[in-house]
């Protein structure tokens, strides 16, 4: 177990019964696979990779997940399938799809939703949570954030990146025991995780993140360390980033420290690294915009706070799509 976990639930605490039997990834791209794949190591639960892109479930099936992780290759045996009849009612259905299509996934995947089942969501974006629960109506969803990173190399193949921590929580600051043993589950499964009792707050923070580097270096074709090397690219994500600031102020979601600074240490601490929206742009595929610079305008226009910064980089975003579609 990964000592430098502040808060830790074992196992041994869950209630007779209450355990996890049947754990789904509702969505096995480069996430849902490496959660997959590390909830299926201890072969205690039944883990399903549940998505629509068949030669990638065909190939776990026949092949098995092989996943890279600092020059070592595991391969992974996992259930997997793109039919949610065939995996039946879950109890936990983790929900790992880009924020643009959770609500047509849920719906695909409510065969397996019963009375006792849990959504977890740790998608990026705002608005995941409640695009599920306008779905599943009384099913409990927990939110989360994670710092565990993955890229899709190929059909059944995918590499670990980063290994930070993962949080997770009710959206109202609620510790409940469905909390606890999802945080125990994951922690057991190698992926240290602490219980939240301010997820909307994590959330708005990893969003901000989001909103400085994501855009920016889609359009101008930077890594996130080059962004730093600009006064214009810096200007750009300190306006974009003090808008997203003063909308979650106005909602009062109370952040810590400076959101700017933290961006512009993030940008560092992945010099190297494309970031997920240039990553898309570059292969012509659709992006989160809509849930990250975009919900900060819907947002803004909600609370009456201009957000022009952020409504450029979404417009800017979504004509380079349209392009991909010509
Ligand atoms: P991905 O594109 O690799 O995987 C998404 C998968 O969803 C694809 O395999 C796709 O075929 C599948 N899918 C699409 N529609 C579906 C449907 N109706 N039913 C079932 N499956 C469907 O994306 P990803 O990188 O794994 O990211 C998933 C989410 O996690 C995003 O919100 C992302 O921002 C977030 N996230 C990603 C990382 C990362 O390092 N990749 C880290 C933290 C958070």
């Amino acid at each position: 177990m990964d000592k430098t976990l502040g808060t830790r639930y074992d196992r041994r605490n869950s209630l007779k019964g209450e355990n996890f039997m049947k754990i789904v990834m509702l969505g096995a791209g480069a996430m849902g696979s490496l959660f997959g794949a590390m909830l299926s190591r201890s072969g205690k639960e039944e883990v399903w990779l549940l998505d629509i892109w068949e030669e990638h479930i065909d190939r776990v099936k026949s092949q098995g997940l092989l996943v890279e992780s600092e020059g070592t290759e595991t391969v992974f045996k996992a259930r997997a399938t793109t039919n949610p009849e065939e995996v039946g009612v879950a109890d936990l259905i983790i929900v790992f799809v880009k924020a643009y299509i959770t609500k047509e996934a849920v719906e695909f995947g409510l065969p397996m939703v019963g009375k006792e089942t849990l959504f977890l969501s740790l998608q990026n974006g705002l608005g995941n949570i409640e695009k599920i629960e306008s779905v599943v109506g009384e099913t409990p969803v927990v939110g989360g954030v994670t710092s565990q990173g993955a890229t899709m190399l190929g059909p059944g193949r995918i590499r670990h990146g980063g290994k930070g921590p993962t949080f997770v929580g009710h959206i109202d600051g609620r510790v409940t025991p469905e909390i606890e043993r999802i945080a125990s589950l994951l922690i057991e499964s190698g992926i240290p995780t602490e219980v939240s009792d301010h997820i909307e707050r994590l959330i708005w923070e990893k969003l901000l993140i989001n909103v400085g580097i994501n855009a920016v270096t889609a359009i101008v074709g930077l890594r996130n360390g080059e962004l730093l090397n600009f006064e214009e690219t810096r200007a750009l994500m300190t306006m974009a980033v003090e808008e997203a600031e003063r909308v979650a102020l106005k909602k009062g979601i109370p952040l810590e420290g400076s959101p700017v600074e933290r961006v512009f240490e993030v940008c560092e601490a992945t010099g190297r690294n494309r970031s997920s929206m240039g990553q898309d742009i570059d292969n012509r595929r659709r992006t989160e915009i809509d849930s990250i610079n975009g919900a900060i305008v819907r947002e803004g226009e909600a609370l009456g706070i201009p957000t022009p910064v952020n409504a450029t980089l979404t417009y800017l975003i979504k004509t380079i799509e349209a392009g991909f579609k010509t």
